[in-house]
């Protein structure tokens, strides 16, 4: 425990962050131009977060590895944002959004943290909508929302299927804006290689410019990782290809414990995978079962086109098991369900391994025009890539890799275990616990960006207002920029004969295979051998082509496979170690007689942070207590 303070204020659930604001340190805005903050990432977390102390007049740098900040991997979120506005009239308050995700994520998530989320989810949906984000409407005017999985209000703002990139365009223009009066400096097509800690306190970063190869170093007065989630790890996923772990991962190496990391949310509803040759999965949003009945055959292995199965012959299996919630269950919920009929031979399609995501009813009862208004893009996303019309014939889809909740360890502040260095939006261990509900990781990092860090960055910076510039000229830069450097030339000298994506697949199906939705003792271990194999195999058979000192993105691959090998085996350890199921994370052995997630709270009741002591040595496990003031630990039922 020695090592973790999550530093929640005193004082009664409901008034924590209200009383946090009003007693916290402010930095005297003369002195704020004075301090550099460094925040990589340009998702909705960074972009926000940057942006806003531009604003409030600190010196910012911001990285990202794409040549646009608005690449960032946050504009591919579909479905929406929560908030607690309670426009419907549906019952919804801050407490029930807080509740919903406290109980969603299986009462693995601190309830400060979380309860604050909620809070300030409200002034995300003004803020996005004072920068014109084209919330769709309802007929009067007011913003509309819909339903997402785990709730029974409905909270969910959305712009059509484009949610994170509107989102993402109103950060964008608020931090151009920042660029263009110069409290921000913009540095794209950088990778963080390394973070550069002097003094036990985070002072800046080295980086790689991913155009010339040239190694650069930058100092701040603190550092800001938005640097996302690491659910690329299983290759097929519904990320970006390019999402990565890298730059936690060096954190943790320097630090930065690095909590939960066997918490990552299978997604229920993606396109299933098509051939061996695909190096992404594409995800059709969660918003869909809103109006679309999953089923499968009654009849094990039934041939006949979805269109020619009649009704008595079709089981709506989440309607069936899950009355209360139907459709609408939860992500783990709904992927283990799918997982269960094909598994059990029910699946559709010629590999068995899909289920249908069927639209029939609701154009018969609403209309095509109704739910092209709704879903238009993501329907022709899907046509686009199967060639079937889902207006005509359900959608066939299947889980896949989407979100980590596991992310570095932070206390209340967003601080990780190193002084100076903080961790928004996904790359954090997060407000999820063990499963993240729909439409909360969006409110989440822009609550982070926007309302959250600026305020709780100040408490660290009042002591910083002495402290001069941060010189990259001394020891700790020149060795943390040596040891990035050699790392590449040990690289770039392995002259093997496989690629690193090669290698990223192979660990990535044995990920899927033993680490994925469910998971059990035996298929851990052997997937930690099967890692540790690979690993080998790939420090002496890796090829990338061409030089280092040029763009080269097979460098850039295979540095970030590298780091997935090490998470890998973390993420393995924190699986075997977690001897009980909740949310996300499925241990077989560990189920109710009707198949169900079986927590153990009396032992697990806590957040697993986990401490890098050195190359080749076990992690070292702290253990952040779990207390719950203001709710009850239940058994999750959505029945
Ligand atoms: C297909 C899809 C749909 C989704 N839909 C929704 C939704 O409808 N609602 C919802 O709430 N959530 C949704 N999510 C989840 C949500 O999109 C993400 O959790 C969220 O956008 C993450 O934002 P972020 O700011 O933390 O990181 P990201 O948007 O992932 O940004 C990461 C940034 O870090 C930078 N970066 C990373 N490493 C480095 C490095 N080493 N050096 C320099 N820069 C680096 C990148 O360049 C990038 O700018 C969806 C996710 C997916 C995959």
């Amino acid at each position: 425990m020695g090592k973790l303070n999550s530093r929640i204020p005193a004082g009664p659930l409901a008034t924590k962050w209200t009383s946090y604001k009003a007693s916290m340190k402010l930095v005297n805005p003369a002195n704020k131009k004075k301090i550099e903050i460094i925040v990589i990432g340009t998702g909705l977390s960074g972009a926000s977060a940057a942006s806003t102390l531009g604003e409030l007049g600190y010196s910012v740098k911001s990285f990202c590895y794409q040549d646009s900040p608005r690449r960032a991997h946050s504009v591919a979120a579909q479905g929406g944002i929560n908030a607690a506005k309670n426009y419907q009239n549906d019952g919804d308050s801050v407490y029930r959004l807080f509740y919903d995700m406290i109980k969603g994520g299986d009462y693995r998530a601190r309830e400060a943290n979380v309860y604050r989320a909620a809070e300030v989810s409200n002034q995300v949906i003004d803020h996005f909508t004072a920068l014109g984000v084209p919330f769709a409407r309802d007929y009067g005017g007011t913003l509309d929302t819909r339903s997402f999985g785990g709730v029974q209000v409905s909270r969910t703002f959305y712009a059509k299927g484009q949610t994170g990139q509107q989102c993402l365009l109103g950060c964008y223009s608020s931090l151009n804006r920042q660029i263009k009066k110069g409290n921000v400096k913009m540095f794209p097509r950088r990778e963080m290689l390394d973070l550069v800690v002097i003094d036990g306190k985070a002072r800046g970063i080295i980086t790689r410019n991913l155009l010339t190869g040239e190694i650069e170093r930058h100092g701040a007065h603190v550092v800001v990782l938005a640097t996302g989630g690491y659910g690329t790890i299983y290759f097929l996923s519904t990320l970006a290809v390019n999402s990565n772990a890298s730059a936690a991962w060096k954190a943790h190496k320097k630090g930065a414990l690095f909590a939960n990391p066997s918490f990552v949310q299978i997604h229920p509803t993606s396109v299933p995978q098509l051939n061996e040759f695909q190096s992404k999965l594409t995800l059709m949003s969660e918003s869909l079962r809103n109006d679309g009945r999953i089923w499968v055959p009654k009849i094990k292995g039934d041939k006949r086109t979805a269109n020619e199965i009649p009704e008595e012959d079709r089981d709506y299996y989440l309607e069936r098991r899950y009355p209360a919630f139907g459709n609408l269950v939860p992500r783990d919920v709904a992927s283990r369900a799918a997982k269960e009929r094909c598994d059990a031979g029910y699946g559709v399609g010629e590999t068995g391994l899909a289920v249908n995501l069927d639209f029939r009813d609701a154009i018969n009862k609403q209309g095509k025009k109704s739910i092209e208004s709704k879903y238009g893009n993501l329907f022709d996303m899907y046509k686009t890539i199967t060639g079937i019309d889902p207006y005509e014939e359900p959608m066939r889809i299947y889980p896949a890799g989407h979100y980590t909740m596991g992310g570095l360890w932070v206390d209340y502040e967003l601080m990780t275990t190193i002084p100076g260095l903080y961790a928004i939006g996904e790359s954090n261990f997060s407000d999820h616990g063990a499963n993240r509900l729909g439409a909360s990781s969006l409110m989440q990092t822009a609550g982070d960006g926007y309302f959250i860090l600026p305020n709780t960055i100040c408490n660290y910076l009042t002591d910083e207002i002495r402290v001069p510039k941060i010189s990259t000229d001394c020891h700790e830069f020149e060795e943390a920029e040596e040891a990035a450097v050699d790392r590449i030339k040990k690289l770039m000298a392995i002259k093997g004969k496989q690629s690193a994506s090669s290698f990223h697949k192979r660990l990535g199906k044995i990920m899927w295979d033993h680490v994925g939705m469910t998971r059990n003792e035996e298929g851990l271990k052997l997937a930690l051998s099967l890692v540790r194999e690979l690993q080998d195999e790939f420090w002496k058979d890796l090829n990338i082509p061409g030089q280092a000192d040029d763009l080269n993105m097979e460098l850039e691959k295979a540095g970030r496979v590298a780091d997935f090998f090490e998470l890998a085996e973390l993420l393995i350890t924190d699986a075997l170690a977690r001897k009980e199921s909740c949310g996300a994370h499925f241990r077989e052995e560990y189920q109710t007689p009707d198949g169900e997630a079986l927590r153990n709270d009396e032992e697990f009741a806590y957040v697993a942070a986990w401490e890098y002591v050195g190359e080749g040595k076990p992690h070292i496990l702290h253990k952040e207590e779990l207390k719950f003031e203001e709710v009850e630990m239940k058994v999750r039922s959505y029945k």
